[in-house]
């Protein structure tokens, strides 16, 4: 008889996450209760905000509590259940962690279906990264036509659907990545205008990103922080907006840098938002609009980086915090039927 295999917090990251940080542990496989439905869980969602989640320190959501599974965004299939609303064989995407089975009443749960798009989808560019793509993009950054829009991360789940949404607006869309290949598939296969690699231009990226966005920067998406954000900050025209989306750079800090020169943006009467994109679910029309028909019609592409076993899913989490993922980071957890037929 199969069981549960969990991975749970074991202790708090110092800094990086270490694999000491992870236990992997065998529990056996949860009993719905009435109400409740089992699911096996397909694909597992890595994300960087799971970093704040193990910290102490309390974030914009709660905590994961030490012994506890980690938790994450899931796409799963129901093998059980007492739960009229949901049948064996369901495909779900719920947020049921890093185990690879789970009950759930339901709540706060959508059904998928696998001839619409392929499953993993509703984790990436259909589903939480896509949206926060979308949002960030088009409720703050608002892109005008002929604008340059500068993106970090630019390869990565949320950074590749900003850059080609900003090409679908008119826009001239830069990316900012790390590695030769990142900026090779954001160029040649994402269609974005230029990509800079922060990574080889080291000190030279402040007059690297001045070439790739001659006209200053309209919008700067904000991924990551850090000496990205500081060789931008000072190149954004006035009236540019900021989408502050994420400062990766920083999560593994255990005290954070200072942030930018707010003269230069009161300077250039910049707008800066940071936004969370699950205080946003319900007002995505605009998104459910859009973009499944842009990716259905391959006018909005994505990658995925697939590592297969849960018990994989630390060192891969590791490796995101570092850039080595290219593209939306999942873990197969159990066979994916719809894509072996
Ligand atoms: P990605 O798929 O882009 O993976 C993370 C990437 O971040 C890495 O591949 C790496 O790309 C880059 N990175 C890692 N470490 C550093 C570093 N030290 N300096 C610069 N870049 C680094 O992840 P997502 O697309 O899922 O997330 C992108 C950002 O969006 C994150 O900051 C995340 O927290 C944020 N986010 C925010 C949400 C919100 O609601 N506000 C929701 C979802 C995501 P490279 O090799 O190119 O450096």
């Amino acid at each position: 008889m199969a069981s549960n295999r969990r991975v749970l917090l074991n202790s708090r990251p110092q800094g990086e996450p270490t694999d000491a940080n992870f236990a992997i542990d065998e529990a056996p496989i949860p009993e719905p209760k009435d109400g409740e439905y089992l699911s096996r869980t397909i694909w597992l969602s890595l994300d960087p905000y799971m970093r704040g989640r193990m910290a102490e320190a309390k974030g914009y959501a709660a905590n994961v509590n030490l012994g506890d599974p980690m938790v994450g965004g899931t796409v799963g299939q129901v093998v059980k259940s007492k739960n009229p609303k949901f049948k064996e064989g369901d495909y779900v995407v719920e947020y049921s962690g890093w185990q690879s089975y789970a009950v759930s009443n339901g709540a706060g749960v959508m059904k998928l279906d696998p001839a619409v798009a392929p499953l993993s989808t509703a984790l990436s560019v259909l589903g939480m990264p896509g949206m926060t793509a979308w949002w960030g993009l088009m409720e703050i950054g608002k892109p005008k036509a002929g604008e340059t829009v500068v993106v970090s991360a630019a390869s990565g789940a949320v950074g590749s659907v900003v850059g080609q949404l900003a090409k679908l607006r008119g826009c001239r869309a830069v990316g900012i990545a790390g590695g030769k290949d990142k900026c090779d598939y954001v160029v040649n296969e994402l269609g974005f205008d230029a990509c800079v690699d922060y990574r080889a231009a080291g000190a030279n990226l402040y007059k690297e990103l001045r070439a790739a966005a001659p006209k200053g920067i309209d919008v700067y998406f904000e991924n990551v922080g850090g000496a990205v954000q500081a060789a931008v900050v000072p190149q954004l025209n006035d009236f540019a907006r900021v989408p502050l989306c994420g400062l990766i750079s920083q999560y593994n800090e255990m005290q954070m840098n200072p942030g930018p020169d707010w003269r230069l943006l009161l300077i250039k009467r910049a707008t800066v938002t940071g936004f969370i994109v699950s205080d946003h679910f319900d007002k995505m029309e605009g998104f459910w609009k859009e973009v499944p028909a842009a990716v259905k019609a391959g006018k909005i592409k994505y990658r995925e980086d697939i590592v297969k076993g849960i018990e994989n899913a630390p060192q891969a989490f590791m490796g995101l915090l570092k850039g080595k993922n290219f593209g939306k980071l999942l873990v197969q957890v159990s066979e994916d039927p719809t894509r072996s037929r």
